[in-house]
């Protein structure tokens, strides 16, 4: 997808700070951070969204979260503990249109998220 900004992260066209990648998926640092660690894992595959994946994903998204504790051990807040987040949709916030996975940790987080 030429107009989706993490197909161009994946095709190394966009400026990031990955910290992770395989054939598969990638892992990088959010733009924006909002905890001391921030970091987004996608699939290479462009998927618009959790709602949208097909069976035929399903082993890619359960290699995601292979490569969530991969980063977390990595990242050293792995024994210390993080959030995930996946916003799927408007009402979540979603604002890039392929599946990403939120890893949030380096500080306490709180409930209920905002
Ligand atoms: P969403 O709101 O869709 O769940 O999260 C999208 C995330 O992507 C946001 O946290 C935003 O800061 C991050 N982001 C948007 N554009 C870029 C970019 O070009 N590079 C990086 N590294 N992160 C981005
Ligand atoms: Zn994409």
């Amino acid at each position: 997808m030429d107009d989706c900004i993490f197909c161009n992260i994946v095709k190394k066209e966009a400026d990031c700070d990955i910290v992770y990648e395989d054939p598969d998926s990638m892992a990088f640092t959010d733009i924006n951070k909002q905890a001391p660690v921030h970091i987004l894992v996608i699939p290479k595959k462009h998927m618009r969204s959790l709602a949208e994946i097909k069976d035929a994903d399903l082993p890619i998204i359960g290699h995601l979260f292979d490569v969530v504790n991969k980063v977390a051990q990595q990242q050293g807040i792995s024994k210390k503990g993080y959030r995930l987040v996946i916003n799927c949709g408007i009402e979540s916030g979603q604002s890039v249109w392929h599946l990403h996975i939120h890893m949030l940790g380096g500080r306490r987080m709180t409930w209920p998220p905002g």
